[in-house]
């Protein structure tokens, strides 16, 4: 009862298409490989990345790391390497809060490859299947 409700709220109500399942291992993989997005897309220059500094604290925790086909990425400096935990998890920023979510599928991006979340479609193939045979009768 409680999945179905779920999957309408999800489905209806935030019009989203997949369901977030499992839960965080505390790998902090995703605190050290991570893009920024903004209105022009991928953040690709050091410059672009200083003017958007002023715009949100978050930004003001990373430090850029390296660079691929996509933009710059960046680590968290508030990543504790040893024991791989956030330093101000009580405190730490909404989007880490809500993270991952299935834009980041919008954006390019993916889940990291030992992260203990993982998308459901929320109609399964058989359900989008059958509703596309009855529109074409
Ligand atoms: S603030 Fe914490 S949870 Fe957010 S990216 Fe940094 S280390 Fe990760
Ligand atoms: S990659 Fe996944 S499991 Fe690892 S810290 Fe991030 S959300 Fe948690």
């Amino acid at each position: 009862m409680f999945y179905r409700l779920r999957k309408f709220f999800h489905k209806h109500i935030l019009r989203r298409k997949y369901l977030r399942e499992g839960h965080c291992l505390g790998c902090g993989a995703c605190c050290t490989h991570i893009y920024v997005k903004h209105m022009k897309g991928v953040v690709k220059t050091e410059d672009e990345f200083r003017k958007l500094r002023l715009l949100h604290p978050f930004y003001t925790y990373l430090e850029i790391v390296g660079e691929d086909e996509t933009g710059l990425f960046f680590e968290c400096t508030n990543l504790d390497k040893e024991t791989k935990q956030c330093k101000i998890h009580a405190h730490r920023p909404g989007i880490c809060r809500r993270y991952p979510q299935e834009e980041i599928f919008l954006l390019g991006g993916t889940l990291k490859e030992d992260c203990g979340y993982r998308f459901v479609p929320i109609d399964s193939f058989d359900e989008v299947f059958s509703k596309l045979k009855k529109k074409l009768k």
